[in-house]
């Protein structure tokens, strides 16, 4: 397989961009390769500039749910960018993504957009802070917020693949207040309030972990932490910008029954585009300026370009709910043929169309387990993969990404590499 032209734009990037690439992951350190400079997509399959093919289950880290470069999702940016790329006032576009939205996930029923998910989330903390008049927040270890300061703690995924899951250039007083539980171990967080109860603002948590690899949560989690929010005065955050529209429809509150009292979205929600969100509870959302005195703006927020992506992506989503059903159809292929090949010596965990072998025995249900795993054999299982033309996310710690567009001639080609793997 050639890399020769990937090779020399990667050397030629590190000149003029830090570590040659504008989002960590995507360097391939921990994987020890050359990074795929990427061509174009289409569907389930992503090409890259020596030309050749892959099956991609990283589908942009999410979005690409639909596949690449759906016909819907393009004429829709077409359409918008013919109008404009942007006025910074306001249009119908952000109505109709708001209604939408709220037609999906009723509990959200006032949205503010913004341009990614660590804004989303960023934004979401302030307003909880406002909220309640508290300023102490939970999250937990090994799930990942965006890059704001206050969230860069045990923040999973880039940070544990690099060794550093702290980054300087964070004072320590702007974590002062960010408070680390265990997911999975409410113990963990009963301790935490029955520490700082009253100081606590918010709760925030990936319903599914999806940034350490995929860790579900246990039976019953969600509604406990559901319930010692409400009887603390402290606001439930989901952070649903990977799971929002992935493992269902209505994301974590559909598929588990929990309500939250805020919402962060990203990634699907923009189709591709660069995009975010964070909603819920009106009474909340009124905070929000200029309604309310938690500021928060953005320039290009709600643009009619993403916008569109966003409301064409969400409204396929809900026309075409059956896909959801194939999407676990299809993971749970993928799981099968993983766990036949590795036996009791990987461990697998899967929600929908989200999931991961961790190369360790024994089930995965928190971070220790996540990051007991042996990195070299993921490294290894992962250059056999690429070399066979099946593009994984380059970490331990990242998901894989199923889409609408994966065929059972993918599903059925990325199993029989599986089952044909030799480990040595
Ligand atoms: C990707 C991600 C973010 C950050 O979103 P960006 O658009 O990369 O800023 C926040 N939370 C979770 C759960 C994510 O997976």
């Amino acid at each position: 397989m050639h890399e020769e032209k990937s090779a020399g734009l990667f050397r030629a990037s590190a000149e003029y961009i830090p570590g040659g690439v504008n989002s960590p992951v995507r360097a391939y350190r921990s994987v020890n390769r050359i990074p795929r400079f990427i061509d174009k997509a289409r569907g389930s399959k992503i090409y890259d500039v020596d030309g050749n093919e892959y099956i991609d289950y990283v589908c942009s880290w999410g979005p690409a749910i639909m596949g690449h470069a759906h016909e819907s999702v393009l004429k829709a940016v077409h359409d918008a960018v013919e109008n404009g790329l942007s006025f910074g006032a306001p249009t119908e576009k952000e109505l109709k993504l708001a209604r939408l939205v709220n037609g999906i996930m009723p509990h959200i029923e006032s949205l503010r957009l913004v341009n990614s998910g660590t804004e989303a989330v960023m934004s979401a903390i302030r307003l909880a802070r406002g909220y309640t008049g508290k300023n102490r927040i939970i999250k937990f270890r090994g799930c990942y917020h965006g890059h704001s300061d206050a969230m860069l703690v045990k923040a999973g995924s880039g940070g544990i693949t690099t060794g550093v899951p702290d980054s300087i250039g964070v004072p320590a007083a702007v974590v002062a207040d960010t408070m680390i539980a265990e997911y999975n171990d409410i113990g963990s967080v009963e301790r935490l309030f029955e520490a700082a109860g009253n100081e606590i603002a918010a709760v925030i948590v990936e319903p599914v972990a999806a940034n350490m690899g995929v860790v579900p949560p246990a039976p019953g989690f969600l509604q406990a932490l559901r319930d010692i929010t409400s009887r603390n005065g402290t606001l439930l955050i989901f952070d649903e910008v990977i799971t929002g529209f992935r493992i269902a429809l209505g994301g974590a509150s559909e598929r588990y029954g929990v309500i939250p009292d805020l919402v962060t979205l990203g990634k699907i929600i923009g189709g591709g585009m660069p995009i975010g969100a964070y909603g819920g509870r009106r009474e909340i959302m009124e905070m929000v300026s200029p309604s309310g005195k938690v500021y928060q703006a953005g320039t290009l927020a709600g643009n009619p370009v993403a916008t569109a992506a966003g409301i064409a992506t969400l409204s396929w989503l809900r026309d075409n709910r059956d896909i959801y059903e194939e999407l676990e159809e299809n993971g749970a292929k993928i799981e099968e043929a993983l766990k036949k090949r590795f036996g009791d010596s990987a461990s697998v965990n899967r929600t929908g169309s989200l999931l991961s072998v961790f190369f360790t025995s024994g089930k995965v249900t928190d971070y220790d387990g996540a990051t007991s795993s042996d990195t070299e054999r993921f490294s290894r299982f992962f250059s056999y993969m690429l070399d066979n033309g099946v593009y994984l996310a380059p970490s331990q710690y990242e998901a894989w990404f199923i889409s609408a567009a994966h065929s059972g001639e993918d599903i059925d080609k990325t199993c029989r590499l599986i089952e044909d793997y030799q480990e040595n």
